[in-house]
């Protein structure tokens, strides 16, 4: 089983993208995750010939594939936003970081699906239906920006990540994954990274056989396992269903090891990038060995 699994984390990429496939390899990576630009800016310059170049023959040596890198966007891009001068720049900004992912030649780009930005009161968000209208009118923006921003790039897959649900973040419910995915033209370049914690969080149980059977299935049944494309192994400080997005290193948080132990061990998360988020990155080696420690 160890030689299908791909563990990694998300690694440094500062002082040029190409650190990140030697930061990946210095703690025993198979895969990894970087931010190809400042992951605070909205602007960056483009990436010149050369640091394409030092990538890739850095890469090379990593031995680490393309297909088991994960990058992430910018945490300022919201596909969703309900004013139209920010949902074009974050547009713009979306399309230049599947440009950017293509010139490395990199074939996903994992990103937070978007927020409604709505200030619901208590009454306002236990009216299931009202809740349901304003989401639905969001995911549907958000399926629009991700259409226009595959027209405009070639190559590289646009990789939802489910979320804690914090705030007026959607993609909480693999209904949201479901409903975007539903409403993308190009199905063989939309995916989804699943986040352990953040779906924790969300009220998706995976700490048993049992709970974690259920919501696996309910994933399959809903979302698909054609789409899961990477995953963020990440155990969780909040309790279940808190919607409060902290990570925590793995045994540490809420959901403990055992979960991670079937994961590890289950084929249908072979070969997609499984990527550390957890938060002290000085033994993510140590992470890493003990997750392949669960191979049996
Ligand atoms: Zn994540
Ligand atoms: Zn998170």
């Amino acid at each position: 089983m160890t030689g299908q699994k791909y563990v990694g984390a998300h690694v440094s990429a500062s002082g040029g993208v190409y650190n990140a496939p030697k930061n990946a390899q210095e703690i025993g990576a198979k895969a990894f995750a970087l931010f190809t630009k400042n992951q605070r800016q909205w602007v960056a310059k483009s990436l010149d010939e050369e640091t394409i170049q030092k990538f890739k023959t850095a890469l090379q040596e990593s031995g680490i594939l393309p297909k088991h890198i994960l990058p992430h966007d910018s945490y300022l891009i919201n596909l969703g936003h309900p004013e139209v001068e920010k949902l074009e720049k974050s547009r713009a900004a979306f399309i230049d970081e599947l440009q950017r992912c293509d010139a490395l030649g990199l074939d996903k780009l994992n990103f937070h699906p978007g927020s409604h930005l709505t200030k619901l009161t208590k009454k306002q968000k236990e009216d299931a239906d009202l809740l349901q209208t304003i989401e639905n009118k969001c995911l549907d923006v958000i399926a629009e920006s991700i259409n226009l921003a595959l027209d405009k790039t070639k190559n590289v897959k646009a990789v939802i990540e489910n979320t804690a649900g914090q705030g007026s973040n959607l993609g909480y419910k693999f209904e949201h994954l479901a409903y975007i995915i539903d409403k993308v033209e190009d199905k063989s370049r939309i995916g989804v990274c699943i986040d352990t914690c953040h779906m924790f969080t969300a009220g998706y149980d995976i700490r048993t056989r049992e709970a974690y059977d259920k919501t696996w299935d309910a994933f399959g049944e809903i979302v698909g396992f054609e789409y899961l494309s990477g995953m963020h192994l990440n155990d969780s400080k909040p309790p279940l269903g808190s919607r409060v997005d902290r990570h925590h290193s793995l045994g540490k948080g809420e959901i403990g090891l055992d979960a991670f132990r079937f994961i590890m061990n289950d084929e249908r998360m072979n070969d997609i990038p499984l990527i550390l988020e957890t938060i002290d990155e000085t033994i993510w080696a140590e992470e890493i060995k003990l997750l392949y420690s669960f191979c049996e």
